[in-house]
């Protein structure tokens, strides 16, 4: 389909939800992931700028910043605010501290980050040189009160890839870990069994959609924000016009 068609689908869908929004009583509940907040010329990486913009856009937009606690919490039957958006980051890019914590300050967002276990052996898999959180870095942001940190397998390898013993070592937290991202948002059934046997309250995978109360607690879905121009604008990522949007151009 050409862009400009799906610029325009999608501002249609947008335009629909929120003129049925105040009959349907929509409960948004997103979970967006994003990569490195910087300049890095990387389709998964958002400029600082943008990355601020989208945290006005939701705030004026009546979103509420959630953490994934909540978020489980609401699977459990705990309630959420209407609308609801949860922010997490894959990869534990250095710019996660320098950058973008103080950002979520500004707007007292919480924030889980999910970080692979041995760097020089995921470097392949990431695909890129950026620097990543070190160890001091890693034990000043495990003590910010609104950051979580999760775990995203120990060389980002893929999981499908992987089965018994191999399987298990890539995903076992070396330190605690509650929630886990499964790397590339690949997994299989093992995948599943494994990364619930060790322990995790919850994964993650990439899905444009949205999490609901009936959602399988390790397989909940987040939005990869990217600079995808078509879907620019964040609070249509953040509603489910975005999840109408991704299925009806699934197969063109
Ligand atoms: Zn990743």
């Amino acid at each position: 389909m050409k862009r400009v068609l799906k610029v325009c689908l999608a501002s249609a869908l947008f335009f629909l939800y929120r003129a049925i929004d105040p009959w349907c009583r929509f409960r948004e509940v997103s979970i967006l992931a994003y990569h490195s907040i910087s300049d890095a010329p990387l389709y998964t990486a958002v400029t600082p700028e943008v990355f601020r913009a989208h945290l006005s856009r939701l705030k004026a937009g009546g979103y509420s910043f959630v953490s994934l606690r909540d978020v489980i919490a609401f699977l459990d039957g705990s309630p959420l605010p209407k609308r609801a958006v949860a922010l997490t980051f894959d990869d534990g890019y250095a710019d996660f501290e320098t950058t973008v914590l103080p950002i979520l300050d500004q707007f007292e967002a919480p924030a889980t980050v999910f970080i692979v276990g041995d760097e020089a052996a995921s470097r392949s898999a990431l695909g890129n040189a950026l620097p990543l959180l070190d160890q001091n870095a890693l034990t000043r942001v495990r003590a910010h009160p609104r950051i979580e940190i999760g775990y995203h397998a120990r060389t980002h390898a893929n999981l499908r890839t992987l089965s018994g013993g191999a399987l298990q070592d890539e995903v076992r937290t070396p330190f605690g870990a509650r929630y886990f991202a499964y790397p590339g948002g690949n997994y299989s059934n093992e995948a599943v069994d494994a990364v619930r046997a060790a322990g995790y309250e919850a994964a993650f995978s990439i899905k444009p959609t949205h999490v609901r109360a009936a959602s399988d607690h390790f397989l909940l879905p987040r939005f990869v924000i990217t600079k995808d121009p078509v879907m620019r604008d964040i609070l249509f990522y953040a509603s489910r016009a975005a999840a109408w949007y991704r299925a009806l151009t699934r197969f063109v």
